[in-house]
């Protein structure tokens, strides 16, 4: 299975790959913007992106994407999103990697929602040395469960997402966190590139926190 992934991989990235300059590519910045459902990833990526000038990929925005213009892809992964529980891996990843395709001339990348899988750790890995880059560091927004629940139940009142609207659809989204996603701390933390910090406060508060991590890498 990883070897699939891995040679399709190839595939996709040859052309990119050709076409950089081995200097630029290395002078970029990958962050992993890591924690369970509703720690605040994605309000915080819309504040890095602009400081940082750093492109932002959530894999769950493009799934959503593709949900609401009913594509293949939107289909396979709503019967997924719909219970809670992640889309396979394969899916996940050649998904990714098209994302990262469409933006050659990126500063570098802040990636939302993936990885969550050791997988998934190891495809970006790869393709990040296929893009002769690294990832910097994974950093990652720690609140506990109870106000993760509380956050997400107040979130599905306005952000028309179902998975947001069901307590039990929610728990069971933060079980799969701690079932596949949970370990990719030890996965960056065995790299020295696990950088956890406190995600409960105002958003300022919490940018601020992160920058002081992003600023050092
Ligand atoms: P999010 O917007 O990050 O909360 O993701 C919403 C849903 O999209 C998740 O509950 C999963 O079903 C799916 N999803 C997003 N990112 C991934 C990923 N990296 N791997 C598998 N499923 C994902």
């Amino acid at each position: 299975m990883l070897n699939c992934i891995r040679s399709l991989f190839r595939i996709n990235n040859n052309k990119s790959k050709n076409e950089s300059a081995k200097g630029d590519l290395l002078k970029m910045k990958n962050i992993v913007l890591f924690g369970p459902p509703g720690a605040g990833k994605g309000t915080q990526a819309d504040v890095l992106k602009e400081k940082y000038q750093l492109v932002h990929i959530s894999t769950g925005d493009v799934f959503r994407y593709n949900i609401k213009n009913e594509t293949e892809l939107g289909k396979l992964a709503k019967s997924y999103m719909d219970k809670g529980h992640l889309v396979p891996d394969e899916v996940t990843i050649n998904m990714l990697n098209a994302e990262v395709d469409k933006n050659p001339k990126a500063n570098g990348f802040i990636f939302d929602g993936f990885p969550r899988t050791a997988a998934q750790a190891e495809a970006l890995a790869n393709l990040m040395v296929e893009k002769n880059s690294q990832i910097n560091a994974m950093v990652a927004l720690e609140v506990d469960d109870e106000v993760l629940v509380t956050r997400l139940l107040e979130r599905g009142k306005s952000s028309g997402r179902p998975d947001d609207a069901n307590e039990e659809v929610i728990r069971e989204r933060i079980a799969e966190y701690y079932r596949k996603t949970d370990i990719l701390k030890d996965y960056y933390q065995a790299e020295n590139k696990y950088f956890g910090v406190d995600g409960v406060g105002s958003i300022e508060d919490i940018t601020d926190r992160l920058s002081t991590v992003i600023d050092k890498l």
